[in-house]
Formats: C-alpha cells, sequence, structure tokens
C-alpha cells in the first residue's frame, strides 16, 4: 500500500508536466490529493469542490449502491450562464468510473478529468473556460464504491456490473446477475442518463486492464453503424495525440463481452461511447514514467473528445431550398458534423403547435459532407402560417435522438410553376399556391418520382453495414 501510494504521488507530479501548457498553474497540491480514492475519500473531495467552486461544480446523487453508500455526480459547467453564447443548448457529456471495484485507475481517470477542468477554470485557463461556457459534464466518478471499498471487481451481490446491462444480456457471461439492471449500481447508472443525459453527444466509461481507447461493439464483430465517426476520431488521435494508442471496436481490441455499459450507451441511448481501459498498474510498479505518460496521453484524449462535443453528431445546414409545390423541393444541405444520417426528410409544421402537415422521404447526408437532394413535393399544398424544418437522427444507430430544426424561412424560394405564368402579389402568395397545390394534386397532374436524393461529393455512399471495414483495424 505504502509503494502504491508513493508511486501514485509522483504520477501525479508528473501527470501534468509536458502536456498541457498551463502545467505550472495546473499543478495538484499533492499534499491534498487523495489518490486511489476511497468512497469516503471521494465524498469528502467532491463536497468540497462543490464547497470551494459553486460557480461551476454540484453533486448530486444517481442513487444508492446495493450497500446504500451514493453514487455521486460531478456536475462541471458555468452555471451562470444557461445557453452557450449564440442561445443554443450546452453540449452534455457523460463519463463514469470504477464499475470495477479494484480498477483504481479507472476511477482515478474520472477524478483527473474533472479536476482538471475545475482547477483549469479556477485557474482561467482558456480551454477549460471555453469548456465550461459551452457544456455540461456529468461524470459518476466511482460508480462501484462497495466494490471498491473491498478492492475487488464484483458488487456485494458478486455481480460484474460491466455485464449487468440491458443490452444483449446474457447467462454466458460470467456473474452478469439475475437479469438485466437486476443490480442497483446499473439501473441508477441508466436511469441518471435517461433522465439527464438522452441529448448528450458523448459517452466515455472508465476502466483499467490493456491499454485500448474502444468504440462499440463488444457483442459483436461487426463494425457500428457509426463507424465513419469513430474512425475519423480514431485517426485524428492517432496523427494529433499517440500513433501507439489503439482506437479499436471493443470486439475486436479486448474480447467479445455482452451486456456492458459502453454498448448500453451506444446501443440503446444512441451516444457515441467509448471504454477507456488503461494498463493495470501491478504492471507497471517500478516504471513510474509509462504509468505517468498512459494517463497524460488519457487525459490529452479526453481533452479532444470533449472539446469537440459539437461535431460527435450530423450537424445539417440548409445552405438553400427551393419549394415547387405539388412538384419538387431542391435542397441544398450541408453536414457539419462528423456523423452521417440516414433518416433526414422536410417537414412543413405549424412551428407552435408543432403539427405536422407534410413529409418528404428519408435522404441521408453523409458526415462532413454536402449534398444536393431533390424530394419528391407532389402531395405538398401551402397553408398560411406552415413553415418547414428539418427533421433528422443525430448518427446512423437506431437508438440516436431525432432533432427538429427550423429552415431560416430567407433561404426558402418558392417557385410558381410554368404551366400558367402568373405571378400573384406576395400576400396572397401562399393561399393561392395552397390552392393551386391542392387542385393539381386532385387533377392529377405528373408526379416527380424521388429522385435518388443523395449526390455526396464523393460520388457513391460508402457502405454503412461496417462488415467490409473491419480490414481498417
Ligand atoms: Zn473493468
Amino acid at each position: 500500500m505504502a509503494v502504491r501510494r508513493v508511486v501514485a504521488l509522483v504520477c501525479v507530479a508528473l501527470l501534468f508536466v509536458g502536456s498541457v501548457p498551463t502545467a505550472a498553474a495546473q499543478q495538484p497540491d499533492i499534499a491534498q490529493e487523495h489518490w486511489y480514492h476511497s468512497w469516503a475519500t471521494l465524498t469528502y473531495d467532491t463536497s468540497q469542490w462543490a464547497d470551494d467552486y459553486p460557480e461551476i461544480v454540484s453533486v448530486v446523487s444517481a442513487g444508492e449502491t446495493e450497500h446504500g453508500r451514493d453514487q455521486w455526480v460531478v456536475r462541471i459547467s458555468d452555471w451562470s450562464v444557461e445557453n452557450k453564447s449564440d442561445g443554443s443548448p450546452k453540449e452534455k457529456v457523460y463519463i463514469d468510473g470504477g464499475h470495477h471495484g479494484n480498477e483504481h485507475l479507472g476511477t482515478e481517470l474520472a477524478f483527473l478529468v474533472a479536476e482538471f477542468y475545475i482547477e483549469g477554470w479556477a485557474d482561467g485557463d482558456v480551454e477549460a473556460v471555453e469548456v465550461l461556457q459551452n457544456t455540461e459534464l456529468h461524470i459518476m466518478i466511482m460508480l462501484n464504491a462497495d466494490g471498491n471499498d473491498l478492492d475487488t471487481r464484483w458488487n456485494m451481490n458478486q455481480v460484474d456490473l460491466n455485464r449487468n446491462y440491458d443490452h444483449h444480456w446474457t447467462t454466458d457471461e460470467t456473474a452478469s446477475g439475475d437479469g438485466p439492471f437486476s443490480e442497483a449500481e446499473t439501473r441508477n447508472n441508466a436511469d441518471y442518463m435517461a433522465e439527464w443525459m438522452t441529448d448528450a453527444d458523448l459517452y466515455v466509461t472508465m476502466h483499467t486492464g490493456t491499454w485500448i481507447l474502444a468504440y462499440p461493439w463488444g457483442f459483436t464483430g461487426e463494425m457500428p453503424s457509426d463507424w465513419e465517426m469513430f474512425e475519423h476520431i480514431r485517426d485524428t488521435i492517432h496523427e494529433t495525440i499517440d500513433a501507439d494508442l489503439p482506437v479499436r471496436n471493443a470486439n475486436a481490441g479486448i474480447y467479445p463481452t455482452h451486456g456492458t455499459s459502453r454498448d448500453y450507451g451506444y446501443g440503446v441511448m444512441g451516444f457515441p461511447t467509448f471504454t477507456f481501459e488503461t494498463d493495470d498498474e501491478q504492471f507497471l510498479l517500478g516504471t513510474v514514467q509509462s504509468l505517468s505518460d498512459r494517463l497524460s496521453v488519457e487525459l490529452e484524449v479526453m481533452r479532444y473528445l470533449i472539446s469537440n462535443v459539437w461535431y460527435w453528431r450530423a450537424r445539417l445546414n440548409v445552405t438553400s431550398m427551393e419549394v415547387t409545390p405539388g412538384e419538387q423541393i431542391e435542397l441544398h444541405v450541408a453536414n457539419q458534423g462528423h456523423a452521417s444520417t440516414e433518416n433526414a426528410s422536410i417537414q412543413y409544421v405549424f412551428e407552435e403547435s408543432m403539427e405536422v402537415l407534410w413529409q418528404s422521404e428519408n435522404f441521408t447526408v453523409n458526415a462532413s459532407n454536402t449534398s444536393d437532394v431533390t424530394l419528391d413535393a407532389s402531395n405538398l399544398s401551402l397553408q398560411p402560417g406552415g413553415t418547414f424544418a428539418l427533421h433528422y437522427q443525430k448518427r446512423v444507430i437506431d437508438a440516436s435522438m431525432f432533432v427538429h430544426q427550423p429552415i431560416d424561412e430567407k433561404l426558402v424560394e418558392m417557385v410558381e410553376t410554368d404551366k400558367d405564368g402568373w405571378l400573384p402579389a406576395p400576400g396572397l402568395l401562399l393561399v393561392l399556391l395552397a390552392a393551386f397545390g391542392a387542385a393539381g394534386a386532385a387533377n392529377g397532374w405528373p408526379k416527380r418520382r424521388f429522385s435518388g436524393a443523395i449526390e455526396p461529393d464523393g460520388g457513391e455512399n460508402p457502405s454503412v453495414d461496417g462488415t467490409t471495414h473491419d480490414a481498417h483495424l
């Protein structure tokens, strides 16, 4: 224990050297550090944060473990501003650590991430200040407090909590519990995600065992639907942070697993999810420098994932739209996000009541791409007060959230049909077009077929079934 603590303290000293520009300012006070937290010291430290920095830290309990210990969630954001400066809601990031009570560095990495932003904000670090103005970080540092205090993998019912989630749960896994979510710790975590984190665009769960950043899936060797985004992240990490950090799907990179929080977070909640594992510390005793290097790489990767959370979904923007009621809509749309969307459509709505008057067929827009889309609008008739909106899923995975995004009316160009050539007075335009469209539909005007819709810059759409992409890993 004593050796462990000394090693740990040296790690703390080394961790911030070299990797963080503001290292001097952010040097942790070693005397105050409680490395390898117990639940009690974690409770103390997090409540100290909340006392010292009420402007940015609040601590809530997501529920109690089987043994009655609170599962603390540290919420970190600049609470003086409710939204981002452009008025849009802040990005949300979810992190947990310590599913396995004997994987102490997994817990400590979650703690270090929280500490990085809290102390950075206190020191006026530009990155930390910006992140907290634009992002809510929700961090459950120690999920399995009972197992942590006993230094055991399991919870007090001898269940492996990271096999207990309601996603392809099976008794074939060792100690997966009596059923999905049979344990308070996993249930509380899932309830917290469902209540507070549904629109999160990043979830990272922290473990130890091997050196890897793993994305879904664990239960199958198939690539996740959003393989494009995960591979973009992998490539960026390799190019800019560490060429040697393995970034792979979990099934290939670790081993097949069922009922994990990572697969649940992606498959049920629709988040981009990662398992971050560092080496077990016992393999690194006596090699303090390498452990320190690994933790500083992990922190750098976390900073990259958090600073860029805005990109971990599709971000559609209509750049122009030409509407010919009763005929077609021609749309130019850009996707600024790094995730593709397959279920985008145009809706014609009464925005206040959210009544959908018309909806186009679905179309696809690939990640970081622009598309020209032609949509059949043969049964679209305009009505006074109706407006257009984009409706699309944040990511390809079925579980991902739909977003509804009004289209700026200034971008919408109305085209009169050239059959009659009249030009109505502007005030009458909508009414007349509505009547015209209805009549047109009734008279059986030629209707255009959905014309392919997708013309990504690169030509053919990449396959999203993923099976052909295993070779990239
Ligand atoms: Zn683990």
